[in-house]
């Protein structure tokens, strides 16, 4: 060991530097244990030794000797074990905070700031109350629940929080998850078995300063989920960390949300996030377009904000169209051509408009089923068809997890709601019947 043997040739040129006594006493007692940018650490094994070899007449012949062995400008200290374990355990507090900080930065999207949110009549309060949270995290509304529907910017103004706090509060630890990743950590947790696991996941969460959910809408109650979220919930709560949550819909309206849970997202501010108007919609297009670069015609603007839905992830889907549309013909411009070309199969994106309960209803009505039967648990071939065509247009059409759809059929396990939708999918292929099915209810849901 190289710290070691230069210590021991330290020692033996400090054995004829003092008295026999001195060097038996306490300069023989010590241990090196850490040397780097020119300092050398030196452990005594009590504080009447470290005071010893402090003494200015030993303390400098250590040095000399030091200095000899190691560099000319080692420094010497000597520290005794409580300074030692409170140096150690500053240092580990300091690669903690340069660790938090480095993941905090890279966890975010860029994209999704404050400064990139365009702040309408819609979205102004909900925009505020993330704003406010963000600069005084624990403060002000706690926890805050934000709830509206698909592509409103309720996950870009969750990293938005994250960005503005990696910036301004980096010793923070911000940790944003999905309801699904949420679930699937406590799910891991519970099959690795043993309490090791398991408080590996207490550790991450109940650690954190600021905790963000997104989605909660898809929180289960099986497998103890939401009874682990609620001592999460509290854990972080009664510490004072932030809690902020997104969903597609106010507590009330979630179904199977056990109570005590409603009342605790009741207990901060909930608010929710409009669609956006036509001026806002223009405002997020012209914000779009100099951020990406693009160039469109002003009409063109007028008109996808007139054309497209409120839901604003499909209308940046149309504006990457036209300007795709403009840039296949070499024009420096997007005009109101390509905007008709890119809208002419706006019918497509529109079905992000649907939901589950719309699908659902339609397949129903379709074959002439009962929504009991739908989600129920009858095997005779008029209703398993139904069923698992539904489950393979609402895979196929959506972009909810599987476990999801497993929820809204009885609570089904997500490996059955596979097996159905990969059955269905292959017959789609080689089943002209099925393709028609298929194809006739997916133009009764895309009417519009
Ligand atoms: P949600 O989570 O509510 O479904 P997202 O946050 O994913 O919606 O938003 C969908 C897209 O729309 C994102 O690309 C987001 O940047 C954009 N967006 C939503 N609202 C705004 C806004 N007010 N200003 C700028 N972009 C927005
Ligand atoms: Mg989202």
């Amino acid at each position: 060991m190289f710290l070691l043997e230069q210590w021991k040739k330290v020692l033996n040129k400090l054995e004829n530097e003092v008295t026999a006594v001195t060097f038996d006493l306490w300069i023989n007692t010590l241990t090196p244990v850490q040397y780097g940018n020119d300092e050398l650490i030196l452990l005594a094994p009590s504080v009447t030794a470290k005071n010893q070899v402090n003494q200015p007449g030993i303390f400098e012949k250590i040095t000399k000797c030091v200095r000899q062995e190691f560099t000319p400008y080692t420094f010497v200290r000597i520290t005794d074990n409580q300074e030692y374990e409170d140096m150690i355990r500053k240092q580990e507090e300091e690669i903690e905070k340069i660790e938090t900080e480095r993941v905090n930065k890279s966890k975010f999207n860029k994209k999704y700031t404050f400064e990139n949110f365009v702040v309408g009549k819609s979205n102004q309060v909900v925009c505020a109350a993330m704003q406010s949270v963000a600069e005084h995290p624990s403060e002000k509304f706690n926890p805050l629940f934000i709830y509206g529907g698909v592509g409103l910017g309720k996950t870009h103004l969750l990293h938005a929080v994250g960005n503005y706090l990696s910036e301004h509060n980096p010793e923070l630890n911000v940790l944003y998850v999905t309801c699904e990743k949420f679930t699937n950590d406590y799910v891991d947790s519970i099959r690795k078995g043993k309490d090791k696991s398991n408080l590996d996941f207490r550790d991450k969460y109940r650690s954190v300063d600021v905790l963000m959910i997104d989605d909660i809408q898809f929180i289960s109650n099986k497998m103890g989920i939401q009874e682990e979220f609620f001592h999460t919930f509290n854990d972080l709560y009664q510490n004072n960390k932030q809690i902020i949550i997104a969903s597609d819909r106010p507590p009330k309206e979630m179904s199977s949300l056990e109570e005590r849970l409603r009342s605790r997202f009741s207990s901060g501010l909930i608010q929710d996030i409009q669609e956006p108007d036509y001026e806002t919609k223009v405002a997020i297009i012209k914000k779009k377009c100099s951020q990406e670069g693009y160039l469109v015609d002003e009409d063109v603007v007028d008109f996808i904000a007139q054309k497209t839905n409120t839901n604003i992830r499909d209308m940046e889907g149309i504006l990457s169209k036209v300007v795709f549309y403009s840039s296949l013909q070499n024009k420096t411009h997007a005009s109101m051509e390509d905007a008709y070309e890119a809208l002419k199969d706006y019918g497509e994106t529109e079905k992000t408009n649907l939901d589950a309960e719309k699908i659902m209803n339609t397949v129903c009505d379709f074959f002439k089923v009962s929504r009991d039967d739908l989600i129920g648990k009858k095997k005779n071939k008029e209703i398993v068809e139904p069923r698992q065509l539904c489950v393979y247009l609402i895979d196929d059409m959506l972009s909810i997890p599987l476990k999801a759809i497993g929820e809204l059929f009885g609570g089904r396990d997500h490996t059955t709601i596979m097996h159905a939708r990969d059955k269905i999918s292959k017959q789609v292929k080689i089943n002209p019947h099925i393709r028609t099915l298929v194809n006739d209810i997916k133009s009764r849901l895309l009417k519009y």
